[in-house]
């Protein structure tokens, strides 16, 4: 299964994507995530990726390809991916197709009015990066996860300057990437708004529509495999932010892998990445 999740910034992705990569033992892709680390270890990728973080404006596509591909390929996938954040524009899209196929993209929609309070309220643990919102999802206690206690805080892009950028940036240059899914007849939109669990039942509608075999995998309770390898989600361990925590509550969960892949040279891609189909799914 291999999964696009697309929505604009705060539109819920990492959430549900993390539900989902919990579900059918995806590996979760968050190029977010990913250059949030990069950012973290203090790297030289990371301090130029953070001047455009911080304003809101998309990260240059070598710079994220690089960390999306080393990434798919250091760690394994036994039944797929869901990518949280990437394509992001169509130039992503097309380098995308040069390195793995893509069976489903799955576009969160939501009333625009909505997206500047989901951004600011938002708080991320330090520790897992779960994520919490102060109104919709709060923590059990302000500022500390329920999942492993860590530290609850606001990223650096939340603040309500660059989240005003960060939507603009989506409206110009991420939005186009739908109509190029819908082209391919890959797409589905789904409604965003309502809780997280209404959100995630639509989703998990759309993939037994796609793949009617996973219906009972869909529905019946998460099986839990082997505890995820640390790498497959990075943990936020950057300088203190700006603001400190005071939200509450948790939603996501393990990220799992395992795995196998097959590469192919392809045209300046080294390697192409190719998980499984959804055959091989319905195994856990
Ligand atoms: P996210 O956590 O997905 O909201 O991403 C946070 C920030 O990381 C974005 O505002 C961008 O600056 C950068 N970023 C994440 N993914 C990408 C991407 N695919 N291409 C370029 N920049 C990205």
């Amino acid at each position: 299964m291999r999964l696009v999740l697309l929505g604009p910034p705060s539109a819920g992705k990492g959430t549900q994507a993390s539900m989902l990569s919990t579900r059918f033992d995806l590996l979760h892709l968050a190029t977010g995530d990913l250059l949030r680390e990069a950012v973290a270890n203090g790297s030289s990728l990371g301090k130029k990726a953070k001047k455009y973080m911080d304003t809101g404006a998309l990260v240059p596509d070598a710079i994220v390809i690089g960390l999306l591909e080393g990434k798919m390929k250091s760690t394994q996938s036994q039944t797929g991916f869901v990518l949280d954040g990437f394509p992001r524009n169509l130039d992503q899209a097309k380098q995308l197709e040069e390195f793995t196929d893509i069976d489903l993209v799955l576009s969160i929609e939501v009333n625009p009015g909505l997206l500047l309070e989901r951004a600011t309220g938002r708080r991320v643990c330090r520790t897992c990066g779960a994520v919490y919102h102060l109104r919709f999802n709060p923590p059990k206690a302000p500022g500390v996860c329920d999942k492993d206690g860590g530290e609850l805080y606001l990223r650096d892009d939340d603040n309500e300057e660059v989240v005003k950028k960060r939507l603009r940036t989506y409206e110009e240059q991420t939005k186009p990437i739908i109509q190029h899914y819908e082209s391919t007849g890959k797409l589905k939109r789904i409604e965003g708004d309502g809780s997280i669990d209404e959100v995630q039942n639509r989703l998990l509608a759309a993939i037994v529509e796609q793949w009617p075999q996973l219906d009972g995998l869909a529905h019946g309770p998460i099986h839990k495999k082997a505890a995820a390898p640390a790498s497959s989600r990075p943990a936020m361990q950057g300088p203190r932010p700006q603001a400190q925590a005071q939200g509450q509550r948790q939603q996501g969960g393990q990220q799992q892998g395992g795995g196998r892949r097959r590469k192919r040279h392809r045209g300046r891609h080294r390697g192409r990445y190719n998980g499984p189909g959804p055959r091989q799914q319905g195994n856990n």
